[in-house]
């Protein structure tokens, strides 16, 4: 169904009406008055200086950088992904308007999961507050969590029994609603069960309340994973919500800082003692979904993880994200105490301490880089990795900043660390890898030679090689033919078919008489393929380079050029990141 075909008007003309457009977008991106109308920075595409605008008296919004525009039931669709009906519900229950009753084509899907979730929530809630939940109860009271942050925070407890919540409301579900509705499993013999049983459960809402999904947690002994999180559903996709974003967005808005820790203790606790703009990102390493949300709300955002290593990994992590949209990024330390110890243990003050000494990202790394490397040569390889893990920074004024402060701490030279960084792409790839590349063979002939001789591999090069990532003219024409070969089911002789001619039969006969490469052949020609691309991408960034300083260029060809050079810096990162290839859009 669409807004055409939806003939109530009256009713859409009623929601509008009843609904501030600008405290809707107020949710989930800041905005400031500006003459009659309202500015923020805008959620469709990454800016810096506000270009969205939204007009409370017409109930319209528009972006006059990249020309989104909309009213209230665009936007959720847009932002939240919904469609028009699930849009129109969602305002209609925020507006107290009720809708008629009409068949669509979503048959009601995600209203009816979020009204199971909503009454999970109420189930497991009253049995933790029953008799049954005195265990769980006193495990959260260890913890600091009191009855207040329990009805604060929804949380819950799922009872002992394989499916006493599916005798309660799942069996009067449609059954293609119990499937998706991520609360239970189907049965190998037929019928259902529940998928969270003897858990604690933390209620997961999204940015205005809506309960979509949940997290279990043991308490009792540990028997099975010490987490169960939902399943996605049409109401959740992992990544895209923030533990608590729906409490915390007031004080994220006031402050434009957000702090994030790791579970839904921590958030919790913070909560209880009053540092409300603290969420989590579930578990999951931070994703750029959770830090645009973030980034429409604050300008800055504080890592508060635990003191172990592998939360201070996570916060590494999660920087690279955050920097790619423009926050200001701080990392808090917490010397042998995690951010719920130090509460617990009444330590407020060093929390606090914590959160305003939080180091500014780069000086962050930079110390713990400088803290293991003993010589100036280790400094010299931190520099440059530094260096390479900032190539996703896209603010080039920024970037060449970075790069003085990294010099100057390093003790090294900014053309050196430019130099180096640019053109050395072949640490990546151990030594003793390389000196497996056959004598007479560099690693473009090689690729040629793998997949020459092994049907799969040639598969491999079909998907992840282009004829302009080899440097020559003939083993372009070389590469073209045994694809083109290999996709007619034809035999890799002489001259493939006539494919390849002149000096082409020559380079082919050198290549069908060298040695194969030896060694785990997919791992060499995943490594090679690498090594070919970054080959490709230095030499352009090396153009780049060398033109952007040459003295005649004007403004705009100047402009184009380090465009260019940011777009390639961010492919190399890319390249250089990429576990294996395939992994990065090629
Ligand atoms: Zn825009």
């Amino acid at each position: 169904m669409s807004q055409q075909n939806f003939d109530n008007r009256q009713i859409i003309d009623e929601i509008r009406n009843r609904i501030d457009i600008v405290e809707l977008i107020s949710e989930t991106v800041s905005l400031k008055k500006a003459g009659s109308s309202y500015k923020g920075l805008c959620p469709f595409h990454s800016e810096k200086t506000p270009s969205f605008n939204v007009n409370r008296e017409r109930g319209l919004y528009k972006c006059f950088g990249c020309g989104k525009s909309g009213d209230i039931f665009s936007f959720l669709e847009e932002t939240q992904g919904m469609t028009f009906v699930e849009a129109l519900r969602e305002l209609a229950k925020l507006a107290g308007v009720s809708l008629p009753s009409w068949k669509s084509s979503d048959g009601g899907k995600r209203e009816a999961i979020l009204a199971l979730n909503e009454s999970a929530q109420k189930f497991f809630s009253d049995n933790l507050l029953s008799k049954n939940g005195n265990e769980a109860r006193a495990y959260l009271g260890k913890r600091g969590i009191n009855a207040e942050m329990i009805e604060k925070f929804g949380l819950g407890l799922a009872p002992t029994g394989w499916d006493v919540f599916y005798r309660k409301a799942g069996k009067s579900m449609a059954p293609e609603n119990l499937k998706v509705s991520g609360l239970f499993r189907e049965r190998e013999g037929g019928g259902w069960y529940d998928l969270f049983r003897d858990r604690i459960i933390f209620p997961i809402q999204d940015i205005h309340g809506n309960i979509i999904a949940f997290g279990g947690r043991e308490y009792l002994e540990e028997k099975g994973p010490k987490y169960i999180n939902s399943p996605e559903t049409p109401v959740y996709t992992k990544g895209k919500t923030l533990y608590a974003m729906n409490l915390a967005k007031e004080k994220i808005k006031r402050l434009s800082c957000a702090v994030l820790v790791e579970g839904y203790t921590d958030v919790i606790l913070c909560h209880k003692y009053g540092f409300s703009q603290v969420v989590a990102s579930l578990g999951t390493a931070l994703t750029s979904d959770q830090v645009a949300l973030i980034s429409r709300l604050a300008s800055k955002v504080i890592l508060a993880y635990d003191a172990d290593s592998a939360g201070q990994a996570a916060a590494e992590r999660g920087i690279d994200i955050v920097l790619m949209r423009g926050l200001d990024v701080r990392v808090a330390l917490f010397e042998e105490k995690d951010p719920a110890d130090l509460l617990l243990s009444g330590d407020e003050s060093r929390f606090v301490a914590s959160l305003d000494k939080a180091e500014e990202f780069i000086e962050h790394r930079i110390n713990r880089l400088l803290e293991s490397a003993k010589n100036p040569q280790e400094r010299a390889v931190a520099a440059k990795n530094l260096l390479s893990s900032l190539s996703s920074i896209t603010d080039s004024i920024l970037r060449s900043s970075l790069i003085k402060r990294i010099a100057e701490r390093f003790g090294v030279s900014e053309d050196a660390l430019i130099t180096a960084s640019n053109l050395d792409s072949r640490p990546i790839i151990e030594k003793a890898e390389i000196q497996k590349i056959v004598r007479g063979m560099d690693t473009e002939l090689s690729l040629l030679k793998l997949m020459l001789e092994d049907p799969e591999l040639r598969e491999v090069g079909a998907r992840e090689l282009r004829p302009e990532d080899f440097s020559k003219e003939v083993r372009r024409n070389v590469f073209s033919a045994i694809i083109e070969a290999g996709r007619n089911g034809e035999s890799m002789i002489g001259d493939l078919g006539g494919r390849v001619q002149g000096i082409g039969i020559d380079l082919l006969a050198h290549i069908s008489n060298s040695e194969l490469p030896t060694g785990d052949t997919k791992k060499l020609f995943s490594d090679f393929t690498k090594i070919v691309k970054l080959q490709k991408i230095d030499a352009e960034i090396n153009d780049c380079t060398v033109n952007l300083q040459k003295e005649s260029l004007t403004i705009n060809e100047k402009v184009m050029l380090t465009k260019q050079l940011t777009g390639l810096l961010k492919e190399k990162s890319l390249v250089v990141n990429s576990k294996k290839v395939g992994e990065h859009p090629v």
